[in-house]
C-alpha cells in the first residue's frame, strides 16, 4: 500500500455502472485498499473494515476517473492566447520546436497547469504525447517528476518526426520569400538517433504504478518510412500502445493524396503497409477518414481518439463519429492542446461528442450521453491498453475514482445522472478525486500540491514566457498571409470527401 496508511471506505454513493441504471445508479459502498478497488457492495452487505478512512458518498455520484486519451502538455501555458486560426497557422504559434529550450521551472509549471486542470475535471489518466525540446533526459525527467508530484496517472509518449515543414507546405505559394519558407520549414531529424533515444528511455524508466508508456510518431506524413517502421517495431517488441495524428486537417488529407500514390492516396493504407495499424493503435482525430478507411480501421482493431473541441477550434471540420461507431471502431475522447481547446474538460468533450453529429444529421443519430461517458472512461482505457486497469468501478481494478456532488445545481432536479453529467455538469461538482488509491483532490482542493505557492511559481515563469511568445508572434507574422493563401486554395481542392457543413460557407 504505497499511498494509503489505511483503506478507504466510500460509503453510500451512487456508483456508475454502464450496465445498470444509468439514470439513477444504485447506491453502493466501495472499499479501496492500497492502489486497488477491493469490493463494491450493497450497503446492507458491507461492513467498514477496522481502521478504514470513511469517505461520505451520500448525495454523490462515484465515477471511474476520466481518461483523456489525447493531449500535449508542451503548450499548456498558451491557454487563451490564440483563436480564429486555421490549423497550420496555429501550429506555427504553438509547436515547441519554434520556442527552443525552456527553463526547468517552466517545464514543471506547464506540466502542472495541464495536470491540475485534468484532476479538477475528474480526469485521472492523461495520454501526454510530448515533444521534447531539446530531446534529452533532463527535459523528460522534469516533466515526469511533475506528474509524479501532482499524482495524475500518465501514459507518456515521446512524439517523433524526422521530416521538417508544416503539413500545408506543399500547397504554399511558389513566390514565397526565402526567409518565410525557412521559418515554415523547420529542421529535419535523424530517425536512428530518435528511435535509440526513445528505446533508451523505455529501458531507463520502466513503467510504475501510475506512469505508463506509449509510442508516438507525430504523424505519418511527418516521418520517413524508416522512422515509422522503427516505431512499429518498438511497439511490437515492448507491447506498447501506439498513437499518432491522422487526418486531422484537410491539408494532411490533400498531402496524403499526393505522397501516398501507391496506396491510392490513403494514409490509412500506408500505415497498414508499414505495420502501424493494429489492435494497439489509436489514431488521434481521424476527421478526414473515408468510409473504406473506417472499415480498415475496424478490421485491424485500431481505434480513434476523438477531439471535438480542437477539431472545431482549428477549423478542421467534423469527424465521422456516427460512422465510426457503426463500424465498431473503439472511440476514446481527448481534450488536446491547451492552445487549441483551452481547457482540459471531458465535460466539454462529452457534450460535443453527442451534439456535433446533430449539426450534420436531422434524424436521431444514436450518440447518447452513455456513449460519451463510455468513450471518456473505458474507451480511453482501451485505447491506452489499460482496459484491465482503469475505466470501471470493478474489484481488482485500480482505484481511479471521482466523487461528484449530486446536490450541485447541475443535478437538480435529478432526472438522469448520465444525461446531466454530459449535458449539464461543467466540472464544478467534482469534489474528490482518487488516483491509484490516493486522494489527490479533496473538497475541490489538491492534497498533493500547495495551490497558492504554485500560482506564485507560475507567475514567475510567465514573465519570460510572455516575452518569448510575443517575439514569436512578430517572427511569424510575415508567414501568415502565405499560410492563409494556401488554406484558401485548399478549400477548393477535391480530396474525395468533405468534413465541413455544406451550405454554410456563404453564411
Ligand atoms: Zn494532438
Amino acid at each position: 500500500m504505497p499511498y494509503t496508511a489505511s483503506p478507504l471506505f466510500i460509503k453510500g454513493a451512487r456508483v456508475w455502472n454502464p450496465d445498470g441504471d444509468i439514470h439513477l445508479p444504485a447506491v453502493r459502498d466501495v472499499l479501496v485498499a492500497g492502489t486497488d478497488i477491493v469490493s463494491v457492495t450493497a450497503p446492507e452487505e458491507s461492513a467498514i473494515p477496522p481502521g478504514a478512512e470513511v469517505i461520505d458518498g451520500r448525495g454523490k455520484l462515484l465515477l471511474p476517473g476520466f481518461v483523456n486519451a489525447h493531449y500535449h502538455s508542451y503548450d499548456a501555458l498558451q491557454k487563451g492566447l490564440l483563436e480564429d486560426m486555421p490549423f497550420d497557422v496555429w501550429a506555427l504559434h504553438s509547436q515547441p520546436a519554434y520556442f527552443g529550450t525552456r527553463s526547468k521551472a517552466e517545464l514543471r509549471a506547464r506540466t502542472l497547469v495541464g495536470a491540475i486542470e485534468c484532476l479538477k475535471h475528474g480526469i485521472t489518466t492523461v495520454q501526454d504525447m510530448s515533444t521534447l525540446v531539446p530531446q534529452d533526459e533532463e527535459v523528460l525527467d522534469t516533466i515526469l517528476a511533475a506528474y509524479e508530484e501532482v499524482g495524475l496517472r500518465v501514459v507518456f509518449s515521446i512524439a517523433v518526426r524526422d521530416q521538417a515543414a508544416l503539413d500545408i507546405a506543399p500547397f504554399l505559394p511558389a513566390d514565397m520569400p526565402a526567409d518565410v519558407a525557412a521559418l515554415i520549414a523547420g529542421s529535419a531529424r535523424d530517425p536512428v538517433a530518435d528511435l535509440a533515444f526513445v528505446e533508451a528511455q523505455l529501458r531507463r524508466l520502466p513503467a510504475t504504478s501510475r506512469r505508463h508508456w506509449a509510442l508516438s510518431a507525430s504523424g505519418p506524413q511527418r516521418a520517413s518510412r524508416q522512422l515509422l517502421e522503427g516505431v512499429a517495431d518498438l511497439a511490437a517488441r515492448h507491447r506498447l500502445p501506439l498513437t499518432t495524428h491522422v487526418y486531422e486537417s484537410k491539408a494532411q488529407t490533400a498531402k496524403a493524396r499526393e505522397i501516398y500514390g501507391e496506396q491510392g492516396g490513403s494514409m490509412i493504407r500506408y500505415m497498414d503497409e508499414v505495420g502501424l495499424l493494429h489492435g494497439r493503435t489509436t489514431i488521434a482525430h481521424g476527421v478526414w477518414l473515408l468510409p473504406d478507411e473506417i472499415d480498415i480501421l475496424a478490421e485491424r482493431g485500431a481505434g480513434v481518439a476523438h477531439n471535438p473541441i480542437s477539431n472545431l477550434k482549428l477549423k478542421n471540420g467534423i469527424a465521422p463519429i456516427r460512422r465510426l461507431k457503426a463500424a465498431g471502431v473503439n472511440l476514446a475522447l481527448g481534450c488536446d492542446n491547451c492552445s487549441c481547446s483551452d481547457c482540459q474538460s471531458m465535460f466539454q468533450a462529452m457534450k460535443m461528442f453527442c451534439l456535433l453529429a446533430s449539426g450534420t444529421d436531422p434524424d436521431p443519430v444514436g450518440l447518447h450521453a452513455a456513449d460519451a461517458i463510455a468513450a471518456a472512461t473505458l474507451g480511453g482505457a482501451y485505447a491506452l491498453k489499460l482496459e484491465n486497469v482503469v475505466g470501471a468501478i470493478v474489484p481488482g481494478m485500480r482505484a481511479d475514482l471521482v466523487l461528484v456532488d449530486l446536490t450541485d445545481i447541475a443535478f437538480l432536479p435529478l432526472n438522469s445522472v448520465a444525461r446531466q453529467l454530459v449535458f449539464s455538469e461543467t466540472g464544478r461538482a467534482v469534489q474528490t478525486v482518487i488516483v491509484d488509491g490516493r486522494v489527490v483532490l479533496r473538497g475541490g482542493k489538491l492534497t498533493t500540491l500547495d495551490e497558492a505557492a504554485f500560482a506564485g511559481e507560475l507567475a514567475e515563469v510567465m514573465e519570460a514566457f510572455h516575452v518569448d511568445f510575443a517575439a514569436a508572434a512578430v517572427r511569424n507574422a510575415p508567414a501568415i498571409p502565405y499560410l492563409l493563401a494556401a488554406t484558401h486554395r485548399l478549400a477548393g481542392q477535391d480530396v474525395g470527401l468533405d468534413r465541413y457543413l455544406p451550405g454554410l460557407h456563404a453564411g
